[in-house]
């Protein structure tokens, strides 16, 4: 299919597609009237290597939902909220096809392109508000650094789609070299379909883990690989202050990629048990839990990937098991990593890890803005005379700050640290500009009224987070209109 110019969209052999109907659905998406050009992201598009002229007729129809291609929805299970929820799926995402690109394979995958036998009670549909969350935030998230899904383009449309208002219709084209989730895995183990569930295994290790297989165990060899990724992505998200909202087992990603972007949020005031999702009365994914959450869920995937480890089956829990213990090991060291490299450390001492825990704490205590001391602390001057006033003027309790301050102002000494070379380091880890949701409310407002330069020119600056920004208030504190800002799982 030549839907880009110069570019073949197709159906690799190699794809998932292959495995057949146990594990997927074929279907067409379901038209939506007056298909429209939202946004778009030059850098994904670069990803896949689309040329600058890639936004013809043909690619709207198709990345609208109004081409005549059919796509295909998977089936996958899993656990929502710490319950087992049963059979879930692709209920209004449509894969459409693969791009290889650098000697990669990127699936393309709309999102809200109707229902598929996967959708239960839904309407296959995704709204304009949340898919230009899910853009920008995937877009930022890359440009942090951080493993994400990525997005092409939104696609808007005239179609009017209930929520807790009407509202309109929306598509996100969302790119990543696999969907797949730990929920796949557990759908089959669930069910007890066990060839599907070894089938789905060969898919895994062929696709993305063709080392597992040498593996002693193959199978603890890929949740192994499976734990450390979701420890490098768990001290990411704790490191920039992100928080995912809906850490249910089906919306972690076997890649270790952030995905599924709902109630997400950043880390304003910082509040260790802040709870970003309106929904999740229990606060089971605050902020201070996601790592251990992330744990259970590996837990999770562990327990249905024991039918695939060979021999006595009283004795197949402990290579898994192991392979579990490296994410107690690697999330620590992951953390601990970023932190030093948040407060600009380069020779790692034993005293670091107490030093970053107070400084966390006294960031809870004041309930500082977590980017903004991050980025100020970048500035921090270590002479012994500073007053530090603008980073110090964060905290109420100015005689804490001088307090840790001091062990800091030491703790550089002790490594010959040179100001300005750290203010470089640090300001190219903490970021001046993060996805607040009063930005996105801002972008949303305006799309919602037709003008969609407010969703272009925020992505921009998102593109560029360690930059200080030409608007000073796209890195300042939320106005206070945003604490009444609410997200929920309505999306
Ligand atoms: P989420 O928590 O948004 O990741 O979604 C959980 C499950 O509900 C997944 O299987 C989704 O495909 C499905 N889902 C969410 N919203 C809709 C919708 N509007 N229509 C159909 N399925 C949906
Ligand atoms: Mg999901």
């Amino acid at each position: 299919m030549h839907v880009f110019p110069g570019l073949a969209l197709s159906r690799s052999a190699l794809g998932y597609s292959r495995l057949g109907p146990d594990f997927l659905t074929e279907l067409a998406p379901e038209p939506a009237p007056e298909p429209h050009w939202v946004a778009h992201s030059e850098a994904c598009a670069a990803l896949l290597g689309l040329g600058a002229s890639w936004q013809t007729p043909e690619a709207l129809a198709l990345l609208s939902g109004n081409g005549p291609e059919p796509g295909w929805a998977s089936v996958y299970s899993g656990h929502q909220f710490g319950v087992w929820a049963g059979q879930l799926g692709d209920g209004r995402a449509l894969h459409i096809g693969e791009i290889e690109q650098g000697g990669q394979r990127y699936e393309l995958q709309l999102k809200g392109a109707g229902r598929t036998p996967y959708s239960r009670m839904g309407d296959g549909r995704a709204v304009l508000r949340s898919s230009i969350r899910e853009f920008l935030c995937s877009e930022a998230m890359a440009a942090l650094g951080i493993p994400t899904t990525r997005a092409l383009c939104i696609t808007g449309s005239s179609l009017r789609v209930r929520r807790e208002e009407i509202e309109t219709g929306a598509i996100v084209t969302r790119v990543a070299p696999s969907f797949l989730r730990f929920g796949h895995f557990e759908h089959f183990a669930h069910h007890g379909l066990l060839p599907q569930l070894q089938q789905l295994f060969e898919h895994v290790l062929d696709q993305h883990a063709p080392e597992c297989r040498d593996a002693a165990v193959p199978a603890a060899a890929l949740l192994e690989k499976v734990s450390r990724q979701t420890a490098g992505l768990m001290a990411d998200w704790q490191a920039v202050g992100f928080m995912h909202g809906v850490m249910n087992t089906d919306n972690m990603s076997l890649l270790g990629l952030t995905l599924d972007y709902g109630p997400f949020g950043f880390m304003d005031g910082f509040d260790p048990g802040h709870v970003c999702n309106h929904s999740d009365h229990q606060g089971r994914y605050a902020y201070a839990r996601q790592p251990n959450v992330a744990f259970w869920s590996l837990h999770a995937l562990a327990q249905a990937l024991l039918p695939l480890v060979p021999g006595e089956p009283e004795r197949a829990s402990e290579p898994l098991l192991a392979a579990l213990e490296s994410y107690r090991e690697s999330f620590p060291t992951e953390m601990l990593g970023r932190l030093r490299a948040k407060l600009g450390l380069v020779a790692p001492l034993p005293q670091d890890k107490e030093l970053a825990d107070d400084w966390l704490k006294l960031l809870a205590a004041h309930h500082t803005d977590y980017t903004i001391a991050w980025r100020r602390l970048g500035g921090f001057d270590s002479g012994a005379e500073a007053s530090n006033a603008e980073l110090r003027d964060l905290f109420v309790d100015r005689e804490a700050f001088d307090a840790w301050a001091q062990r800091y102002r030491e703790r550089l000494l002790a490594e010959a640290s040179i100001d300005a070379e750290r203010r470089q380091r640090m300001n190219a880890t903490n970021p001046a500009v993060v996805l607040r949701n009063h930005l996105a409310e801002g972008a949303i407002r305006r799309a919602r009224a037709g003008d969609f330069s407010e969703v272009e020119r925020l992505l921009k600056v998102l593109q560029q987070p360690y930059d200080e920004p030409v608007l000073a208030s796209d890195a300042s504190l939320p106005p206070d209109w945003a604490a009444h800002l609410e997200v929920s799982c309505s999306s």
